[in-house]
């Protein structure tokens, strides 16, 4: 998963004119956008567990043929193995993780 940060100006409803703004996204999405002068926030409703598996999908959907192939026959299993695979490369994976469950901690805070 991706956060990526854009500035530009749109029109800012409280300051009631063109301003500074800051979208954020995540993956592809907006998740939010703030006015750099007010501070005013609009913060959007991201399913993560969709986002989690759209990039999952994605990802397997990219990979060489073969693992492709072998997904379609054994989907349970290939999931169970999954990790295994994923661990060949442990410090990314460790990364991802913590990166993750940042943005976890950070757009559930946001429902409550
Ligand atoms: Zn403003």
């Amino acid at each position: 998963m991706k956060e990526t940060r854009l500035e530009t100006f749109l029109y800012c409803n409280d300051c009631k004119q063109e301003q500074d703004h800051v979208i954020s996204y995540l993956n592809k999405r907006i998740s939010e956008i703030e006015c750099q002068v007010c501070q005013r926030r609009l913060s959007m409703q991201i399913d993560l567990s969709h986002e989690l598996y759209d990039e999952l999908f994605t990802r397997i959907r990219t990979k060489p043929a073969r693992m492709t192939e072998e997904y379609r026959r054994h989907v349970s299993q290939f999931l169970l193995t999954l990790p295994a695979r994923v661990a060949s490369k442990p410090y990314r994976v460790y990364r991802e993780w913590k990166e993750i469950r940042g943005f976890f901690h950070k757009y559930r805070a946001r429902k409550g």
